[in-house]
């Protein structure tokens, strides 16, 4: 998943819950993916988390382990 603005490799990130991509470039930092139309109107909460691979095992630990 390259990033719409830079052409960056990108990170699976989980952002309120909800599948993401985070642009690995430092000077971008941009945030997309199938939810970014609903994620990019709330307010920036500052907590996500990375992961790799399923994306239901990751929303597993967010859910149990991610925001204690
Ligand atoms: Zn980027």
């Amino acid at each position: 998943m390259i990033c719409p603005r830079c052409s960056t490799v990108g990170v699976k990130v989980i952002y309120y819950g909800l599948p993401h991509r985070l642009c690995d470039n430092d000077e971008c930092v941009c945030l997309w993916g199938p939810f970014d139309w609903l994620t990019t109107k709330l307010p920036f909460n500052g907590f996500m988390l990375q992961y790799q691979g399923s994306y239901w095992s990751a929303l597993w630990t967010w859910l149990t382990e991610g925001q204690s």
